[in-house]
């Protein structure tokens, strides 16, 4: 059985970029919605239990078909929350250094404009889904919950949640100021870690 993870802070400790109530909502009943189902449809198939979320997600084709979608929608509602939540911190953002720093200079000009690129791609998903920064340095969006690991990519370095549930409560229709504010809790050693290591070893849940 899969279990929302707690939080590393405090649901009000992400305020002002994203406000306490929306934490609680978010965490307690979005997330744990998604794993609620995730574990109502594996139960349907008890052959699955030993498997990975990751090795699940990865190998969609291999789930039965009655719960593919449930598994895919669900289970990748599970992966990409459980991310998001460390992609984040309080008293955090500003630019990342090292290695990723550099690399991100490289390839955008300089960190605004990888963060304008990165806006701009956030604010053009339609409806509900993801933007990712990937360990490639590439910008990609995804519909729903999915993530890029279910295509046969890597996981990604860092993303966004763009559902409205992310951020109406404090933004209404302005998903843009959200992301302009979402830059102010990232978790960048985080982000930097997984760029140098490029693994999920501590998302094995
Ligand atoms: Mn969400």
């Amino acid at each position: 059985m899969f279990k929302v993870p707690a939080l590393d802070y405090d649901y009000g400790d992400l305020a002002p970029a994203i406000s306490k109530h929306i934490m609680e909502l978010h965490h307690d009943k979005h997330h744990q919605a998604y794993v609620d189902k995730l574990n109502a449809a594996l139960e349907q198939s008890p052959e699955l239990g030993s498997r990975t979320l990751l090795n699940l997600l990865t190998n969609l084709d291999s789930v039965p078909e009655a719960i593919r979608t449930a598994v895919r929608n669900q289970g990748g509602g599970h992966y990409n929350h459980t991310l998001f939540w460390k992609f984040m911190a309080p008293h955090a953002g500003g630019e990342p250094s090292g290695n990723l720093g550099k690399a991100l200079n490289d390839k955008f000009g300089d960190f605004q404009k990888f963060t304008e690129a990165f806006e701009a791609k956030a604010g053009s998903v339609f409806g509900s889904g993801w933007a990712w920064l990937m360990p490639d340095l590439s910008i990609v969006t995804t519909p729903n919950q999915d993530n890029p690991v279910m295509n046969g990519g890597t996981s990604p370095l860092l993303g966004v949640d763009v559902w409205e549930h992310a951020y109406y409560l404090d933004y209404l229709n302005k998903r843009a100021d959200y992301l302009k504010a979402w830059w102010n809790v990232i978790n960048w050693p985080f982000v930097e870690a997984r760029f140098a290591q490029n693994n999920d070893a501590e998302l094995a849940f």
